[in-house]
């Protein structure tokens, strides 16, 4: 089952050639969740050879345009393509206001129902769902209101075992009463308790998006025990007052919410400008969080069950 993250871009405020304005696309098995929307994103969805076919929700951190100049470009192209079926964009408060104009929402009709709903994190809360993800959301500490958030396969049943189903010839009427955690009675009479029948599934991966914020220690909290950590680290430590000073972090103190969280990888991203190569990010990150990546413009993360991520170039 596919769970995986494509980096559409990993710049902060300015884009360069190689490297765009922030947007993640999430892929599990039926269903993709675009997180931020920086200006070029659409292009750059094209570019991974993807679309918003598979996609009914739009995830934006915060109202500074690096994080979603991307979507009048992506909406009014979505039109153009003859997109129908719904879609919505989940960000804090002001976005409609700011679109509206631009797109003249309350003018004109487009041809699939776009939604907004503007919502301000104050604490880890379980948003919505979007086919067989759960979206939670979080506050990060920026300079104006911004949510983090977290994307979690849904929890699946277990595993019905196939030596029991044969050793107490288990009809397969009874499988979905098991499931829902039954026990199962044989034609003899015998009582078999429901957990020697089945192996409890694999447990649910989750992978979390913190950008923009300042270092915070109950960061770690709201994202414990993610497989994927993505958090910004426009700067390195050498940067650490001026990074405060913007409301950024450095990729030491990613590293660190990774470490304290129990994260299984950590990606960095949104990198300033001022680095044209961004190894030394990785570097400094490593030696808190061994397991630390730089994010690199349509790079995939591919979380396999239990276990870390794989990385693979575009
Ligand atoms: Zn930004
Ligand atoms: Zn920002």
């Amino acid at each position: 089952m596919r769970f995986e993250v494509i980096i559409l871009g990993s710049n902060g405020a300015v884009p360069t050639p190689e490297r765009h304005a922030s947007a993640h696309l999430l892929r599990s098995e039926t269903t993709d969740v675009l997180i931020d929307c920086g200006e070029g994103t659409q292009l750059q969805l094209q570019a991974a050879g993807t679309g918003l076919g598979r996609t009914d929700t739009i995830l934006i951190t915060h109202l500074h345009g690096d994080h979603y100049f991307g979507l009048p470009g992506l909406i009014t192209s979505l039109s153009l393509q003859g997109r129908t079926t719904p879609l919505r964009i989940v960000s804090p408060p002001g976005l409609r206001a700011k679109l509206s104009p631009l797109l003249e929402l309350d003018r004109w009709r487009l041809p699939f129902p776009l939604t907004f709903e503007e919502h301000t994190a104050t604490e880890l809360s379980l948003l919505t769902g979007s086919g067989e993800l759960e979206i939670f959301t979080f506050p990060l500490r920026h300079r104006i209101p911004t949510n983090g958030y977290l994307i979690r396969e849904r929890p699946r049943e277990p595993n019905i075992r196939k030596d029991k189903i044969v050793q107490y010839g288990i009809p397969w009427t009874a499988i979905p009463d098991i499931k829902g955690g039954g026990d199962y009675q044989t034609v003899t009479g015998e009582l078999v308790p429901h957990t020697e029948l089945v192996a409890p599934a694999a447990p649910p991966r989750a992978y979390a998006y913190c950008s923009d914020t300042v270092y915070f220690a109950e960061l770690a909290d709201y994202v414990r025990g993610v497989d994927l950590l993505y958090h910004e680290a426009t700067f390195l430590e050498d940067m650490a007052d001026e990074a405060a000073q913007k409301g950024h972090s450095t990729a030491k103190q990613a590293a660190r919410v990774a470490l304290h969280a129990g994260a299984k990888q950590l990606v960095l991203g949104h990198f300033s400008a001022r680095y044209r190569s961004v190894e030394a990010h990785e570097r400094e990150a490593r030696e808190v969080f061994a397991n630390s990546w730089a994010a690199r413009d349509l790079y995939h993360f591919t979380v396999p069950y239990a276990g870390r991520a794989e990385v693979a170039g575009k």
